[in-house]
């Protein structure tokens, strides 16, 4: 049975307990507030299925993508509620309309980060955004064989982890599933994120929307906004945000991401979906400053679904290799672990979250600084430095 000596080890992506034929795991939180498989032994048949299936454990074997776009979705209201490009709606809406189901993280009433599936195409605003924190599978893989057998169209989005978990948890291959992974920085804490909301709401009262990546400041001036059903938004950028901000800094992280095994350009999944933060490196026209998805393709399967989207978008074709190495570095690159991480973990129970942001991430004339002029930074490609400028 399923036993976490190193947490390092272990994604949280579910497809232990999912796959247990007796439901004797329980995906319970830490400290640090990320979940972990419990076994209760009294009814484990030591079947072995979870050890056999953990994506950490097994061997894995994918191949180099076969093509690659830079992605703007010609729907500018789409693209505008999506983290970059909007390329993800597309490849959903293409499954729903024929006829499929499509799972994704979405928030749900208590603003928990959970997988959902939808079937109608003005439900896929739920997914639309990056949700910097771990979502929850729930029994969503489950709901995904029941409907690939069924002989629906599925689409299921997800962190690498998760699709790596779904795929073990199915076993073999669907021709009608469509996997979709973002490239992932890494996951944050639930519970710290739980936290800051409470924060948040304590001020200002109830939340009506999260928004990691609002684009009101452009692209490159994303920041993390919060809208509260008084009318107040507070929106700032990750220089000054302190969720955010302790993302970036590595300092909130799962272990695992640490030493993620599925960073790597080829992947289990038919699409990958990342931040192409230089267009115009790659096509002057398309540089707008609006967003523009990198899609790396590695399926047969996937080019012939990216087809028919053709004509809904403005693409131009890349090197794909060449896109992960411009800006898809947490394609391939684990995050190294902030130094005081252990630290910050330990005090997350114990302090204000104004006294975590004083200790840890501390407000500064130069990062206000930063803040006003990193639109500018970007254009002039100059994000390296700032990468540096901010560790
Ligand atoms: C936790 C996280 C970290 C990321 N880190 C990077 C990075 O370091 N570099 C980079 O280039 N890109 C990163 N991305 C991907 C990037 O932010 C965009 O999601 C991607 O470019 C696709 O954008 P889009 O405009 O096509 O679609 P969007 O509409 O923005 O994408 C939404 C998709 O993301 C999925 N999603 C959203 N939140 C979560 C979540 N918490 N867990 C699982 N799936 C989720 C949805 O299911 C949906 O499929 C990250 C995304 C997430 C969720």
């Amino acid at each position: 049975m399923i036993r976490i000596t190193d947490k390092k080890r272990c994604t949280g992506c579910e497809a232990c307990a999912n796959v247990c034929p007796v439901q004797a795991i329980t995906m319970l939180p830490d400290r640090e507030g990320f979940l972990y498989p419990t076994v209760d032994e009294s009814i484990c048949v030591e079947c072995g299925l979870c050890v056999k299936r953990c994506p950490v454990l097994v061997e894995r074997c994918v191949g180099r993508p076969i093509v690659a776009y830079a992605v703007q979705n010609k729907d500018e209201c789409v693209r505008r509620e999506s983290s970059s490009g909007g390329a993800f709606t597309a490849i959903a809406q293409e499954v729903l309309r024929q006829g499929g189901l499509v799972f994704g993280a979405a928030f749900d009433p208590k603003f928990e980060v959970v997988h959902i599936s939808v079937s109608a195409s003005d439900e896929l605003s739920r997914f639309r955004g990056s949700k910097y924190v771990q979502s929850r599978i729930g029994t969503t893989y489950a709901e995904v064989k029941k409907a690939l057998l069924a002989g629906m169209y599925v689409c299921f989005s997800g962190t690498p982890c998760q699709i790596e978990g779904l795929m073990q948890y199915l076993g073999k291959p669907y021709d009608n599933l469509i996997a979709v992974d973002v490239v992932c920085h890494g996951v944050p804490s639930p519970k710290l994120f739980r936290k800051y909301l409470n924060y948040q709401q304590d001020k200002y009262g109830p939340l009506k929307g999260i928004y990691f990546r609002d684009k009101s400041y452009g692209y490159a001036g994303s920041t993390m906004a919060l809208r509260f059903t008084s009318g107040r938004t507070i929106s700032n950028g990750r220089e000054l945000q302190f969720f955010k901000d302790t993302f970036f800094r590595n300092l909130s992280t799962r272990p695992s991401c640490y030493a993620c095994p599925f960073k790597t350009a080829g992947r289990v999944s038919d699409f990958t979906l990342f931040d192409c933060w230089h267009i115009g490196n790659w096509n002057r026209k398309m540089d707008d400053d609006k967003g523009t998805t990198f899609v790396l393709i590695h399926t047969s399967k996937g080019r012939d679904l990216f087809e028919k989207l053709m004509p809904e978008l403005r693409y131009c074709l890349v090197d794909a290799l060449a896109a992960v190495a411009t800006d898809g570095d947490m394609a391939v690159a684990s995050i190294p672990s902030h130094p005081a991480r252990s630290s910050f973990f330990a005090d997350m129970d114990r302090l204000s979250v104004p006294m975590l942001m004083k200790k840890y991430v501390p407000s500064s004339l130069f990062r206000h600084v930063l803040f006003l002029v990193k639109p500018i930074l970007f254009r002039m490609h100059l994000l390296p430095i700032l990468k540096r400028l901010l560790k």
